[in-house]
């Protein structure tokens, strides 16, 4: 017993080692990257349930190494949010993302509406609200088209957080609440914050063949729906799960079922074969 006891701790090391090696490599080639040949943008429509419309699109982003191949960016982001790197990799998304949208907008989809994610270190970033100002100048995109996705750790620090939702909301630029339900989250804060729609995580949809998991989902709708936000419901990946949202009045939804996250040239050929809001 004791020398397994010994291997697993070998075994443990080695992997350790392993993984920070791999992490101080991401680390590394993510700052020699060039970002316009190795990262892009996929878009995952956001669908209006009743319609079955498009009513917008969240921008995801991939990077693409020569070496490493694709890396995920649920690899990459926290290790890009603890190094800093976030800064100037969510800042070259959100001009992306906006600067596209502006585009499909001259093209006639006027009504498209972008989320773009923000994670917690760049939302608290002094001079974030003239960032994303400046952004939404250059690209030309009007402020009300472009929505934050913020996750609920961001309440921690509820008087910054109120400081930067108030600038933004001057703006024009919506926020909305990611991942809902799974973290740091009080209602009563909620109630507080100057925010337009709360996104339902994906692990509640996914198991809404469980009573308690619809339940849940109910009375996240209805807290949205009792506090005039709109709700969206993330990870949709079938028909079933539509047909319960729907009868709960959930308005959006996004998943799968509808379309992974795509390429734009391939996003462009879904709008052109949909009927548009
Ligand atoms: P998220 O913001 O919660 O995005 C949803 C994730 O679920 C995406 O993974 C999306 O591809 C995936 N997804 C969408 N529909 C379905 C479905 O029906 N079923 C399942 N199983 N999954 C679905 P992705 O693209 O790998 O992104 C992972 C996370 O990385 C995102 O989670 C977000 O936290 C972060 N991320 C991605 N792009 C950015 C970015 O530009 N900036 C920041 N700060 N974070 C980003
Ligand atoms: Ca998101
Ligand atoms: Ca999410
Ligand atoms: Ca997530």
């Amino acid at each position: 017993a004791k020398d397994s006891g010994k291997n697993n701790y070998c075994f443990y090391n080695a992997e350790l080692s392993k993984s920070m090696a791999r992490k101080m490599e991401i680390e590394s080639e993510l700052r020699k990257a060039d970002r316009d040949s190795q990262f892009s943008i996929f878009y995952q429509p956001k669908i209006e349930l009743k319609s079955g419309a498009i009513a917008g699109m969240e921008a995801l982003i991939r990077w693409e190494h020569p070496k490493l191949g694709v890396v995920s960016p649920t690899e990459f982001i926290p290790i890009a949010e603890e190094t800093g790197q976030i800064d100037s990799i969510g800042e070259w998304v959100l001009y992306q993302a906006c600067q596209q949208t502006a585009t499909w907008h001259r093209a006639g989809y006027d009504s498209l509406c972008i989320a773009v994610n923000v994670s917690v270190r760049q939302f608290q970033r002094r001079g974030f609200v003239s960032t994303v100002r400046n952004i939404l100048e250059q690209t030309g995109l009007p402020a009300q088209y472009l929505e934050l996705e913020i996750t609920e750790s961001i309440m921690r620090d509820v008087s910054e957080t109120m400081k930067v939702l108030q600038g933004l909301k001057k703006l024009g630029v919506k926020t909305s609440i990611d991942d809902f339900g799974t973290g740091y989250s009080s209602l009563h804060i909620l109630k507080e914050l100057p925010i337009d729609t709360i996104k339902i995580d994906k692990t509640f949809i996914s198991n809404m063949e469980k009573q308690a998991n619809r339940s849940m989902v109910r009375s996240i709708i209805d807290i949205g729906l009792n506090l005039n936000l709109r709700v969206i419901a993330e990870g949709i990946e079938s028909e079933e799960q539509v047909a319960i949202l729907k009868d709960y009045h959930c308005a959006l939804g996004q998943g799968y079922l509808y379309s992974k996250p795509i390429k734009a040239e391939m996003f462009e050929k879904l709008l052109a074969d949909s009927i548009l809001l």
